[in-house]
């Protein structure tokens, strides 16, 4: 533990006429208070206020500032009273303690009004002493820093509580150190996994760029000496959270973050960092639409710098910031600069409030002003909340859970925060009472109440809806898992389908066994395999019955009689069916097993030809290695280039009934008579006979015709068919007939 004298001589190194007293007094009263009271660690409870002074001390704060900082918890948690303490160092020093006392904590889950009471006092208590913040920023990051000694779920919730009010609040008050330092520790603890794979990373790279870091500190340090700048040159790298923020917001892998490392340059005058400037840009090239000047415009929270990136000494891209040492200290300190003693005669300053020059107070004024306008706190919540946390949005569940969210963020991010279970079964979302799409922009305070259903399966296009890691990464898994069940689900069939062929039985048991043989994993991998097309049914029948010999299959000539189709099934077994089929056959197929096509929403991986399938069509399935099946129809002159390949053709039938709302595929070739206005006529028979048009191009122009073919979107053949005759008929068009159909 810091000896007293210590404490004193840390201060004095930076404040050579300290009030020592003052020190010395606060040191062994809040010593004598505290007693034998004991830290979870185990550490003596004095420690804490003594490590929280300290921090201070870092930051020059003046004796007051540390004085308060020993006491902040005598009142709290000791006999220690106002008045008490009121005696002995003065009513300012005792308004502190108390202003301190009175700060709860901002329990991110309690009712939205208490939050915004306790949010409203430490901003009033702030703009009245922003000594206040301070003393509460430096105990927060001291408790942040020993946190491993408290209960799991405590610790969960002072990291999440320090991750989105306190990290902010300091970063809003320009306390760019303090902000690094609270979100690294809440990172940890939020994200531990993250946490530890972003920061072996960074080390690793770090390691690997040690030369060329010093190389480019090198030439940049030569530079300004060529031109006569005082300037020291610092390589900085980006801290973990910044980059895993960086990863999720903007959905980028490692390897894509170009800005891991920046360079800065700090010189003496305002002048000098133009003239640095000018030296790195005629010796280097500048990269376009990166360069930034925060001195002629400086930062909401009155962050200075001029920003640039330039093509570097080795080619590589390089990001700087040029700056002041003074812009430099108010970069890492902010607000608490303000604070600093800034007397002349050696006495404290009296006032310690923002300056009021700076964007900082004027952002605290502006806020405290709407508290007193409004009477209504979660108003007032809403707006403060809008601005302390520009990147953020704030929003409840029914039950006044607060989840905080990036900016851009959709019920489905918010759904996923709640838990991947309540995302994974979203199907709509209620926003302030109104049912409401689940695109929809959060916005703050909202009151998000979210529809589930269990037969939900997140769709692939939710992932580029929502803005949140969390949501992306369960969604990337449920459509993996949706789609690993879609091939087995294929992969069944099939083998059920080869089984039959050979009058066997096919049971998913008695894969378990030959699972070494196939060199598959687990029997969900073999059937996931087969229904990939990665595995053949013949391979598995004959890893179950080693003495299985494959049947030759001869191919019967083709067949004459105009109309005739032939269908080959997975296993080899030759159909021939007459183009048109009966009701009859239909039942027949029907009951022979065919794999049931319900269209791309169904629940197997089915893509159509290019020419199209419609329902009502006959049909057969290819299967297709690493995309599921594609379905032709029969008389589809494609199908010869699978002639050789009978393992791949399966049986398919359409299962389609009322509750398909979906449109299929087809494609149609129209020969157009040149008149103007026949493009726009056939255009609109399609629209008229509610028929899409996916794409349209001409294959052939004439002087007098022009042949095109054109992919719909239909509803069934019936459909089709009507939608061909109507065109026929029409005084523009000279033929029209489907294509491969
Ligand atoms: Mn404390």
């Amino acid at each position: 533990m810091m000896r007293q004298y210590e404490l004193v001589e840390r201060v004095q190194r930076y404040k050579p006429d300290v009030n020592e007293a003052l020190l010395n007094k606060a040191y062994v009263y809040a010593m004598q208070k505290h007693g034998h009271q004991k830290r979870a660690s185990g550490d003596p409870y004095f420690s804490h206020p003594l490590e929280v002074a300290a921090i201070l001390t870092d930051m020059h704060m003046d004796e007051a500032t540390i004085a308060v900082a020993l006491l902040h918890d005598t009142i709290e948690d000791t006999t220690a009273t106002r008045q008490e303490i009121d005696e002995l160092f003065g009513p300012d020093l005792g308004k502190l303690v108390e202003g301190l006392t009175k700060l709860k904590k901002l329990d991110l889950v309690s009712k939205k009004a208490e939050q915004a009471e306790n949010l409203r006092k430490l901003l009033l208590a702030i703009s009245e002493d922003v000594r206040v913040l301070l003393v509460k920023l430096a105990d927060r990051l001291h408790n942040m820093r020993t946190l491993d000694h408290m209960r799991d779920d405590k610790r969960l919730r002072i990291a999440e509580e320090t991750m989105e009010i306190y990290a902010p609040l300091a970063g809003r008050m320009g306390m760019q150190g303090m902000r690094e330092e609270l979100e690294e520790l809440a990172f940890r603890y939020i994200n531990p996994e993250a946490y530890r794979t972003v920061t072996a990373r960074l080390a690793d790279i770090s390691e690997r760029n040690r030369g060329v870091i010093v190389e480019i500190e090198n030439s940049l340090s030569g530079l300004f000496e060529k031109y006569a700048l005082n300037a020291t040159v610092k390589s900085r790298q980006k801290k973990p959270w910044s980059v895993f923020r960086k990863m999720e917001a903007k959905a980028l892998s490692f390897e894509q973050l170009s800005d891991i490392f920046g360079f800065r340059v700090v010189v003496e005058s305002v002048e000098d960092c133009y003239r640095a400037l000018g030296a790195i840009h005629t010796t280097w090239s500048m990269v376009p639409g990166r360069f930034k000047d925060y001195i002629s415009t400086p930062k909401q929270n009155d962050y200075r710098s001029i920003h640039t990136t330039i093509v570097g000494p080795s080619r590589q891209r390089i990001e700087l910031q040029i700056r002041t040492r003074e812009m430099n200290k108010i970069a890492e300190y902010g607000v608490a600069v303000h604070a600093l003693y800034k007397d002349t005669g050696g006495k404290v300053n009296a006032s310690h409030t923002i300056s009021k020059e700076t964007n900082a107070y004027a952002w605290l004024r502006r806020t405290i002003e709407q508290l007193s306008e409004g009477d209504n706190p979660e108003d007032f919540l809403e707006n403060t909340k809008l601005e302390l946390f520009q990147d953020q949005v704030f929003c409840f569940t029914p039950k006044g859970m607060l989840i905080a969210l990036p900016r851009g963020a959709t019920p489905i991010d918010f759904a996923y925060a709640v838990h991947t279970d309540v995302g994974d079964t979203c199907v709509g979302a209620k926003v302030n009472g109104r049912i409401m799409p689940l695109m929809t922009e959060l916005k703050n305070g909202d009151e998000v109440e979210i529809i589930r259903s269990k037969a939900q399966v997140p769709p692939a296009a939710w992932e580029s809806v929502v803005v949140t890691g969390k949501a992306r990464a369960a969604i990337r898994r449920a459509t993996k898992n949706a789609i690993r069940k879609q091939y087995s689900g294929l992969g069944v069939r099939i083998l059920e389908r080869a089984f039959e062929r050979s009058g066997k039985t096919f049971s998913k048991d008695s894969l378990k066994s030959v699972l070494h043989r196939l060199a598959r994993k687990d029997i969900e991998d073999v059937l996931s395999s087969v229904g990939r097309g990665e595995l053949s049914s013949t391979d598995v029948m004959k890893a179950v019955y080693p003495d299985f010999k494959e049947e030759r299959v001869t191919l019967p000539p083709k067949p004459r009689e105009e109309g005739w189709s032939k269908i080959r099934n997975a296993a080899g077994m030759l159909f021939q069916i007459p183009g048109r089929a009966s009701r009859k056959e239909r039942q027949a197929a029907k009951e022979s097993g065919a794999v049931p096509i319900r269209g791309v929403r169904g629940d197997l991986p089915v893509r159509f030809a290019p020419e199209g399938a419609v329902p009502g069509d006959r049909i057969i399935g290819i299967v297709q290695p690493g995309s599921g099946i594609t379905i032709y129809p029969i008389q589809s002159p494609s199908l010869t280039a699978f002639d050789d390949q009978p393992e791949r053709w399966i049986d398919v039938r359409w299962d389609i009934d009322e509750a398909t709302k979906e449109r299929f595929p087809a494609r149609i070739s129209v020969v157009a008579i040149n008149a103007p206005g026949s493009l726009a006529e056939i255009a609109q028979v399609i629209a008229e006979n509610d028929a899409n048009i996916h794409t349209l191009s001409m294959v052939r122009t004439a002087p007098d015709f022009t042949e095109m073919l054109i992919d719909l979107e239909v509803w069934d053949l019936k459909h089709l068919n009507r939608l061909i005759s109507q065109l026929k008929e029409n005084s523009s068009v000279s033929d029209a007939r489907r294509v491969n159909g």
